[in-house]
């Protein structure tokens, strides 16, 4: 198997508390490129689904205490393994899912080892305890503090078109928050993922952390309906999505969804041009046009749009179609053949309602694999499958606009909401547009850059999903907030406690106005009668000398 060089069996085992384990049922993994097979792995039962989360569970009460310094050791050590293996990984990835070495480095390996680094580095300062002063005076000599606590067991589910970079990186933020995982990767990228579990198993995190059971939608539906899960993290299509957010609905497990995309790049006529154009076509051909933030709609403004086509168009046909392992290959094959079929049919549809194709077009047929050339489609129209339906594969289709307004109507009429681009050098106008679309991404003259960031947060709105990834955000969802608040416990008891009597009625029917009164005057008037109505109630019953140093919050009100 092509993966020896990680110490992979055939079949490779399922990770369940440290140890590799066989099963009889297994699932093989088929290149692209060549449609032979790659290698296998065992799939899991009952039985396993039922061991690993009872694992996780108990791994959960060990590692949930582990100080977040310890976490970041093992993190460090993750990230050393991953150095030695990175070519390798890159080559595994290129065989099993398509895309050539070169980016399966810079896509898939760079931003993993990125996203080890950050957890290790920043993960202990965000999880750290936060202290609030309280807001509201009569709490003026209370303390209380945020706790980020684990959640649990989290359940990860992945798909096949970063199957090293996606599960990677939200075990390690699950991990990193003292949540122990399964790992459910795709059926259609196994090896890749089981590469995910041996990597952290390597790494020295504890037996039970981290498990891997491999299938397809059967395991990953018997998971979701697990009580012991406290989040489900899924990413995969928007109708997976659904049927999952379903399953969840008894145990009332939570779950972050990154689903799919529709993604627009708006292109006005101030842009740089040579960089629109190559930016266009970076990314809706990089991973064949499979990832979920691909361009996926090209709207150019209209004095633009001539010189913009034809550049994408030279800038294509440029590209060098071919096996993911040789060094020059541009766009490698698409993974799977219910794949490729829905962009031939995307095509033929759009070609049927009047779209013309300026390069690309039909299957081809020179390789053995699955392979579709980069493909660029104008007259295209918002009613076309390929305006309205995620693709996910190497089409371009590109519309001219005529006005802001339009555009932004056009972008967001979809009914997805991950991410979006503009280009422009108006950074004024970037802003503004940046702020009406509707999209959980947004970026100005680039696209699709932001995952490599693990600073920045990922998710979408709308049918793109919901909860967010990565960053100080996507870390703190993978916990739960707890809040605890001190009273230093001198005083017998507060103002509003029992008994309820006359005099606490005059106190409170007067509180509104002292503390809340928009005028000045009329505050300090209802203050200055409570104090000398009710001195000595409320000197026993409020913290007074606390408030009193707050007095200037008072009078600002
Ligand atoms: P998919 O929904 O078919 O499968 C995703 C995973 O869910 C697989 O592991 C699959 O075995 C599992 N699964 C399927 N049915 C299930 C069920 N009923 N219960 C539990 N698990 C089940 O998606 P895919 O084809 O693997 O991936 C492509 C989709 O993923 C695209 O729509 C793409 O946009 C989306 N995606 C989104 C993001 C993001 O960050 N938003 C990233 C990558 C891919």
């Amino acid at each position: 198997m092509t993966g020896t060089r990680f110490g992979f069996h055939d079949p490779e085992g399922l990770l369940i508390g440290g140890h590799f384990l066989h099963t009889k049922e297994t699932l093989t993994s088929v290149n692209p490129t060549t449609l032979e097979p790659l290698g296998r792995v065992c799939v899991a039962g009952k039985k396993q689904v039922e061991e690993a989360t009872a694992l996780a569970l108990s791994a959960f009460r060990h590692w949930a205490k582990t100080p977040p310094e310890t976490r970041s050791a093992h993190f460090r050590r993750a990230r050393e393994i991953l150095v030695n293996w990175a070519e390798d990984v890159a080559r595994l990835i290129a065989q099993e899912q398509g895309k050539p070495v070169v980016e399966a480095l810079t896509v898939e390996v760079l931003p993993a080892l990125g996203t080890l680094l950050f957890l290790e580095k920043e993960a202990p300062r965000i999880l750290q305890e936060r202290p609030i002063r309280f807001f509201e005076l009569l709490f003026a000599d209370k303390k209380g503090y945020f706790r980020f606590e684990p959640k649990g067991p989290v359940l990860v589910i992945s798909p096949w078109n970063y199957p090293f970079l996606l599960p990677l990186s939200a075990v390690a933020f699950a991990l990193a928050a003292g949540n122990t995982v399964v790992l459910k990767p795709s059926p259609i990228t196994p090896l890749t993922g089981a590469l995910v579990g041996r990597l952290f198993h390597e790494a020295g995190f504890p037996p039970g952390t981290i498990a891997v059971l491999q299938g397809g939608p059967g395991v990953g539906q018997a998971l979701v309906e697990r009580p012991e899960f406290r989040l489900i993290h899924f990413t995969g299509s928007t109708e997976t999505g659904r049927k999952i957010m379903a399953s969840a609905a008894p145990h009332l497990t939570p779950l972050i969804l990154e689903l799919g995309g529709k993604d627009p790049m708006i292109v006005f006529a101030d842009a740089n041009l040579e960089r629109a154009a190559a930016g266009a076509v970076w990314a809706a051909f990089m991973n064949a046009g499979q990832t979920c933030s691909s361009v996926e709609r090209v709207f150019v403004e209209r004095p633009l749009f001539d010189a913009f086509v034809e550049q994408v168009v030279t800038l294509t046909q440029a590209l060098k179609v071919g096996d993911p392992l040789d060094p020059d290959t541009e766009v490698g094959p698409i993974t799977a053949e219910f794949q490729l079929r829905k962009v031939e049919d995307q095509v033929e549809e759009a070609q049927k309602k009047g779209a013309r194709v300026l390069t690309g077009g039909r299957r081809l047929t020179e390789f053995p694999g699955y392979f579709y050339p980069p493909t660029i489609l104008t007259q295209v129209h918002l009613e076309m499958r390929v305006m309205e339906e995620e693709t996910f594969g190497p089409l371009m289709p590109i519309m001219p606009f005529d006005s802001e307004e339009e555009v932004m109507a056009w972008a967001n009429r979809s009914p997805y909401g991950l991410t979006a681009s503009i280009w422009t050098s108006d950074l004024e106008r970037a802003r503004r547009i940046a702020a009406q679309i509707q999209a959980g991404v947004v970026t100005v003259n680039d696209h699709t850059f932001s995952f490599g960031e693990p600073r920045a947060t990922w998710g979408g709105v709308k049918a793109s999903g919901f909860g967010r990834s990565r960053g100080e955000f996507g870390l703190l969802e993978m916990t739960d907030v707890k809040f605890v608040g001190i009273d230093p416990g001198q005083r017998s008891r507060p103002l509003w406690w029992y008994p309820y009597d006359q005099t606490l009625l005059s106190v409170v029917r007067k509180a509104p106005q002292a503390f809340h009164a928009t005028d000045t005057g009329q505050r300090l008037q209802a203050l200055l009668h409570l104090v000398r109505r009710h001195w000595g109630k409320l000197f026993r019953e409020l913290p007074l000398p606390q408030i009193a140093l707050r007095a200037w919050e008072l009078l600002e009100r």
